[in-house]
């Protein structure tokens, strides 16, 4: 069942994003040679709760940390812990909050120090390739629209896209129907329509697009090692123009 949401229920979503792209901003800020993950986790978590808020991924099927937080070939679902941040890592933080009944999710990827510039590129383009997704989730648009805006984009540039991991509906719970697939056929699959709230995320691989699963359970990397990077916004499809819930206001602020 897809559930579309009212005007109220997306005012409940906005403020939980608003929790969320400020938790962002606060981790942000905090990107620099010699942090470890367990730090920016440990802040996300005391911001969020903060502000009346819940990590959305604290327990969500056992995940046992408020951030999942990817270095370099990790692609999605990293623990946060004993990692120092180095010159030349990118690392990707992905952070969700429940407020008032409602989740929220986004996921930005930083540069630390000094980056390849091959690697910057991949940055650059996954998020390039998110907001050309974004501009396709409108009313009267297929699903297949939005994945193909974001996989023609990154293909072109060389870049592997994941299959195995997609994008999702939001709302009462963290992950709802539809799949949004970051790849696929225009004019395919699921008619969107006003209301649908969505988490549209690429994770877009510098190499190929193959993926793995650790031992732990949890973490997915690329199967050749090489880098990954993973944007994501919480938006709601409307009639001309999505709706960006979530923002990155904060975070580049805190970069510049
Ligand atoms: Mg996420
Ligand atoms: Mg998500």
């Amino acid at each position: 069942m897809i559930v579309y949401k009212t005007e109220e229920e997306i005012e409940l979503i906005r403020a939980s994003a608003k929790v969320l792209a400020q938790a962002h901003g606060e981790v942000a800020g905090m990107i620099r040679e010699g942090v470890t993950t367990r730090e920016l986790d440990k802040r996300a978590e005391e911001f969020i709760r903060d502000h009346g808020g819940q990590p959305s991924f604290k327990g969500y099927n056992d995940f046992p940390y408020s951030l999942c937080i990817s270095p370099n070939s990790v692609v999605v679902h990293g623990f946060p812990g004993d990692h120092t941040l180095k010159s030349g890592d990118i690392i990707s933080v992905d952070a969700g909050v429940l407020l008032n009944g409602y989740h929220s999710d986004s996921a930005y990827t930083y540069p630390v120090g000094e980056v390849n510039l091959e690697v910057l590129q991949l940055l650059e383009e996954t998020k390039k390739s998110l907001y050309l997704g974004i501009e396709k989730a409108v009313a009267g648009n297929r699903m297949g629209d939005v994945g193909y805006a974001i996989q023609n984009h990154v293909e072109k540039q060389g870049y592997g896209v994941v299959r195995e991991l997609v994008g999702h509906g939001i709302g009462k719970k963290l992950h709802e129907r539809p799949e949004v697939p970051n790849y696929g056929k225009r004019g395919s699959g699921l008619k969107l329509q006003t209301g649908l709230v969505l988490a549209i995320e690429p994770m877009v691989n510098l190499g190929k697009k193959d993926v793995v699963q650790e031992k732990d359970g949890w973490t997915i990397r690329t199967k050749d090692y090489k880098p990954s990077a993973h944007f994501e916004h919480t938006v709601v499809v409307r009639k001309d123009k999505a709706e960006i819930l979530t923002s990155f206001e904060y975070i580049e602020k805190a970069l510049q």
